[in-house]
C-alpha cells in the first residue's frame, strides 16, 4: 500500500532501525520506546491488522513468532516479556498495518492501560 508507513519502512522506503528482516518478516525499534526493548515486528505484505488473518497465515505468523522469541533472546529479556498487538482505534491501533510490539526490560503492570 502506496500511504502505508510500515509498507514504507518494510521496502526500505523509509528508514528505521532494523534488527531482523526475512523475506517475509520485518523487526524493527519502535520510534517512541515504551520499554527499555520496544521492538515491532510486522509482515511484508500489508496486512491491516489481527483481525484480518485466518488459517492460511499460519506459516506467516509461526514465523512472526519466532521473530519475536529471537528479539527477546537477543534483548536478555527471554525471562518476561511482553507481546501486544492493538487492532482498531478504540484499542489504540495508530498504524494500520499488522504489527506485534514486544516489550520488555522493566516490570510491565496487568490490566494493561
Ligand atoms: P499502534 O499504536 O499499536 O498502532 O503502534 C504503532 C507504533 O508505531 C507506536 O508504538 C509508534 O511509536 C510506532 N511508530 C510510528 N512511526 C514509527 C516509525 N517511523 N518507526 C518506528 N516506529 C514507529
Amino acid at each position: 500500500m502506496d500511504d502505508c508507513l510500515f509498507c514504507k519502512i518494510a521496502g526500505k522506503d523509509l528508514d528505521a532501525e532494523i534488527v531482523h528482516e526475512s523475506e517475509s518478516v520485518v523487526a524493527f525499534r519502535d520510534i517512541n520506546p515504551a520499554a527499555p526493548t520496544h521492538v515491532l515486528v510486522v509482515p511484508r505484505r500489508h496486512v491491516g491488522s489481527a483481525a484480518e488473518l485466518g488459517t492460511s497465515d499460519g506459516d506467516l505468523l509461526g514465523e512472526m513468532f519466532e521473530v519475536m522469541t529471537d528479539v527477546a533472546r537477543s534483548a536478555g529479556i527471554e525471562g518476561g516479556f511482553r507481546i501486544v498487538t492493538n487492532i482498531g482505534e478504540d484499542a489504540g491501533q495508530s498504524v494500520h498495518h499488522l504489527h506485534f510490539h514486544v516489550l520488555g526490560g522493566r516490570p510491565m503492570g496487568w490490566p494493561p492501560g
